[in-house]
């Protein structure tokens, strides 16, 4: 450890939403007066935004009022792309501060639930702002007007028991005994929102296993952190949380304050990297590096960075703001830090994951058979005889990219273009696949200046390291000029759950070393979307604040002495 004002030096491995965020927590909160930091953050893919992966697509050509035809060029996000303003309130802040929240634009935001037999078809519109809603498939006056206010009380008594319950108790436990004594589970939040229910109704039971079966079941399953057991198996806090962010109306707001990101997910998080660069100083300096795949060595009270095209480095901490998979792949222990690695692994490996794909398209087999209740997302049932979950998802992209509102695209026969998320790339005909533009040739100048760095790198013909797409061109190599992407998720499962619990106990445990004056042994600190509920990029947000309130003692007052080596003992035993 370095004494006086000489710079605390820190190493950021992921250059996601999770390892930008992070120095963007240390920048904010840095004191003049502390001693100095430098912050290296280290992205192995040629582009910064992690899961973010923005495309361009061409759907052919329009013909104007005067017959000349024009290029009908879209872009879509196959990675993250929407977030909720009335409840993500970090990541508002930090867009408002760098000057990006106008980039973010209200999505239409409806949803279709059916299945193949068209048996189920029902729409979800109490959000629409500008359309039609057609009232025989209308959730609000199915049943009588019945199904929608159970609904909204399945989802408050789910919501009321989050502070009570742990991971053992599941989505199935709460719906089965739902579905089997109704008063009990669901009076008090009846109550609460002043829905009266017919609680004598001999029909409840069942009416309430169709919110189970048709609604969340469908909806829960189409979510990127089920499996294919499907989810009954998940822990309730899983989705329900997930929903009171994402879905959610926060403390003010009447109503969820959806957005999409303009011209794609990437762009913000390079509007985030610019601003890091552009406010690096003295007191904090930031440097960027990409196509730099790292490996961690991890010393007692130090690390050292490896990577092939980076030259070897010493840090003082580092913050691995990657998946737990990727992490296990990259940290190494010295012989007498392996009782840390053993424990930090056994943590780690918990966590699983599961691989899907989102594909860019024009196949309408994944959609509702009765266009009139195509939705911004369209989730599809399980059918009777269905063997594995998960239940599939569709966004019509025209929709969330809300083209009613936006007087480019309001033209009447514009043709639509789908992202589905699949588990395999054979669900979606390879001729309805779209190609991924890689020439700025038909994309108009002012699209193409709007659109973010890395895609326009694409469109200028670099071939980059971009997605977590990666081996998997070789395994489909007709398929490689088209447009989809591979994503892993972790499954938010008990283990998950009781992982994400034992990290935080270990970086608590290492953050009250540090404010104590000391140098922890193991130098670690992990963030990233799985050390945190679903790992939204508000969550992520969330977790990276944490992490810079932890490593900023160690910038205050004297040099940190060395704690002896007979003190060494593992955080998270405790
Ligand atoms: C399909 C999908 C859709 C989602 N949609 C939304 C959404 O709409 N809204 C929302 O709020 N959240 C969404 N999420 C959740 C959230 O966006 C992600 O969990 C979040 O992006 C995670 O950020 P991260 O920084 O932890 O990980 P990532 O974004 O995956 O970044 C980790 C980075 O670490 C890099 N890395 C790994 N190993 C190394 C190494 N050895 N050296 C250097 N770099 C390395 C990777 O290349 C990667 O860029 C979605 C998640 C998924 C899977």
């Amino acid at each position: 450890m370095r004494n006086g004002t000489e710079a605390v030096r820190l190493a950021i491995i992921g250059g996601g939403v999770a390892g930008l965020s992070s120095a963007y927590y240390l920048l904010q909160q840095a004191r003049i007066g502390d001693r100095p930091l430098h912050i290296d953050i280290y992205e192995r893919k040629s582009t910064l935004g992690g899961n973010a992966d923005t495309v361009v697509v061409d759907l052919g050509n329009y013909v104007d009022g005067k017959g000349l035809p024009h290029p009908y060029v879209r872009w879509a996000d196959l990675g993250v792309n929407d977030v909720n303003l009335a409840t993500y309130v970090k990541l508002k802040a930090i867009m408002e501060q760098i000057g990006y929240l106008e980039h973010m634009k209200p999505l239409q935001d409806t949803t279709s639930y059916f299945n193949r037999s068209g048996s189920l078809a029902l729409t979800d519109d109490e959000a629409l702002r500008d359309g039609v809603t057609n009232p025989v498939f209308n959730l609000a006056d199915a049943d009588g007007g019945r199904l929608a206010p159970l609904i909204s009380v399945v989802h408050r008594a789910a919501l009321n028991l989050l502070s009570t319950i742990t991971p053992v108790y599941t989505v199935a436990h709460f719906f089965n005994a739902c579905v089997a004594t109704p008063g009990p589970m669901l009076g008090k939040a009846a109550a609460q929102l002043k829905i009266e229910i017919d609680w004598d109704d001999p029909q409840l039971s069942e009416r309430v296993a169709k919110v189970r079966d048709d609604i969340y079941y469908p909806r829960i399953a189409a979510m990127y952190f089920t499996d294919e057991r499907g989810p009954g198996v998940l822990p309730l806090q899983s989705p329900f949380q997930y929903y009171q962010l994402q879905e959610g109306a926060g403390a003010q707001a009447q109503n969820p304050d959806r957005r999409y990101f303009d011209h794609g997910a990437q762009k913000w998080l390079e509007a985030l990297s610019d601003w890091l660069k552009q406010q690096s100083n003295e007191q904090v300096s930031i440097a960027i590096h990409t196509d730099a795949h790292m490996r961690v060595q991890v010393q007692r009270g130090r690390v050292a960075l490896l990577g092939q095209t980076i030259a070897p480095a010493d840090y003082d901490f580092c913050v691995l703001s990657t998946h737990a998979d990727d992490t296990v792949e990259l940290l190494n222990f010295d012989g007498d830090m392996e009782q840390w690695g053993m424990k930090i692994r056994a943590v780690l490996t918990q966590v699983t994951y599961t691989r899907s794909y989102a594909v860019c398209h024009t196949y309408t087999g994944q959609l509702p058979r009765n266009r009139d209740i195509w939705r911004t997302y369209n989730v599809l049932q399980r059918e009777t005889g269905d063997k594995s979950f998960p239940y599939r998802m569709s966004y019509v992209e025209n929709l969330h990219q809300n083209d009613p509102l936006n007087p480019q695209y309001s033209r009447f026969g514009l043709p639509l273009f789908l992202i589905s998320l699949v588990k395999s790339l054979d669900e979606i005909p390879a001729e309805t696949m779209l190609d991924r533009v890689n020439s700025t040739q038909r994309v108009d100048p002012a699209m193409l200046a709007a659109l973010p760095r890395a895609t326009q790198r694409q469109l200028h013909g670099e071939a980059l390291h971009t997605g977590y797409r990666g081996s998997h061109d070789v395994a489909h190599p007709k398929l490689a000029h088209k447009a989809w992407t591979m994503f892993k998720h972790n499954v938010l499962n008990a283990e998950c759950i009781a992982a994400q619990e034992q990290m935080a106990g270990y970086n608590k445990a290492t953050g009250a070393e540090i404010a104590a004056g000391m140098r922890p042994d193991c130098a670690l600190l992990f963030g990233g979307g799985w050390t945190l509920g679903a790992g939204l990029q508000e969550q992520c947000l969330q977790q990276s604040e944490l992490i810079a309130g932890w490593i900023l003692p160690a910038l205050r007052g004297t040099p940190i002495p060395a704690t002896r080596p007979d003190q060494a003992e593992c955080a998270t035993a405790a």
